[in-house]
């Protein structure tokens, strides 16, 4: 019987490991099959605090290991398949181990949606981004392109304009789905250009592990071209990784899960940090910061369990 699994091992369940085992609770982390999570896909993170002049991602998300693993944290691989929060213990199944466990840490995090392409692929963390507030600052002076027509991509673009002397909007339509007023604001602005009824069909140049260009199709007329640019931010959303707890756990209208007080769920004694239950900020800091939150949470629904 664990006191407490920590579900995911990015910067949110990484931190709630490090609090969990300093206070104790000798947790489980099953690290998924993306260990280390969003960050270990990233290269230099300039934004999270202590670092002056930057860290790679894969490095500080190893530190953050080192330090949980330090405190007593124990580390499992693979995905949680199944999980069953209807009665406590809470039940878990890794594969083909079963685990029972007092409290639960979901820290399974979102997925940025991408477009599918192998050159996408490649080049994420080198060119390619799903993060303006991440990477815009690394295209000061650059002309740069976002993909998508919603918010998300309304919003990637208007804050790429602070650095990019050019913001090209790709969108496979002929008008934004984006708010009115977002839509208004984008218009509006003279270094926004956007271009209608087009997809991205290849990202240059993974032989240089750099993007150079993106190669477009109109959808409309067939017409192939080949637009210059120093960076693509996908901007077509997220999804959040909460299939596993559908039914068992509430969520928003597109599955980020919904927590009170703090970083509890619906369900007593189950937690939730990070991307999976924040679709606003979607930082490694305020992941780690949430993260902390649930350890403590945890920790006090324990101790106030054992009276
Ligand atoms: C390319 C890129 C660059 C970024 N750059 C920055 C930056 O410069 N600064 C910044 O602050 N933020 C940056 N971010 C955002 C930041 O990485 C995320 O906000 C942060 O990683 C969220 O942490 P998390 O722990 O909530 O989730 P994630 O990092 O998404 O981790 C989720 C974890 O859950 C695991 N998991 C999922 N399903 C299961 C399952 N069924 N069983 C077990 N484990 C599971 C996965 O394996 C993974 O380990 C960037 C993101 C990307 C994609």
């Amino acid at each position: 019987m664990r006191n407490v699994v920590i579900i995911g091992s990015g910067c949110a369940g990484l931190t709630a490991a490090i609090y969990a085992a300093r206070a104790r609770l000798e947790p489980l982390v099953v690290r998924g099959h993306e260990a280390g999570g969003q960050l270990s896909l990233t290269t230099l993170v300039e934004n999270y605090p202590g670092f002056p002049d930057g860290v790679q991602g894969p490095e500080l998300i190893e530190r953050m290991q080192k330090q949980a693993a330090a405190f007593g944290a124990e580390f499992r691989e693979g995905d949680v398949t199944r999980v069953d929060l209807s009665r406590r213990p809470f039940t878990l199944e890794i594969g083909k181990e079963h685990v029972e466990t007092r409290t639960l840490i979901i820290a399974s995090g979102a997925s940025a949606k991408m477009l599918g392409l192998e050159s996408e692929r490649r080049l994420l963390g080198h060119g390619v981004s799903t993060c303006a507030t991440c990477d815009g600052y690394f295209f000061r002076g650059r002309e740069v392109a976002v993909v998508g027509g919603g918010d998300t991509a309304a919003e990637e673009a208007l804050f790429l304009t602070r650095y990019a002397t050019v913001v090209y909007l790709i969108h496979r339509r002929d008008q934004l789905r984006a708010s009115k007023i977002m839509a208004d604001r984008l218009m509006h602005n003279e270094k926004i250009k956007p271009i209608w009824n087009t997809v991205v069909t290849d990202v240059l140049d993974v032989a240089r592990n750099e993007v150079t260009a993106a190669k477009l199709r109109n959808v409309r007329t067939g017409e192939e071209s080949v637009l210059p640019i120093a960076g693509l931010f996908i901007g077509i959303g997220h999804q959040p990784n909460t299939d596993l707890f559908r039914g068992q756990l509430e969520m928003n209208e597109v599955g980020y899960l919904k927590t009170h007080d703090g970083t509890r769920t619906s369900v007593a004694g189950v937690f939730a940090a990070g991307d999976v239950q924040d679709h606003i900020y979607r930082q490694a800091i305020t992941a780690a910061g949430s993260g902390c939150m649930a350890a403590m949470d945890a920790e006090k629904f324990l101790e106030a369990e054992q009276g």
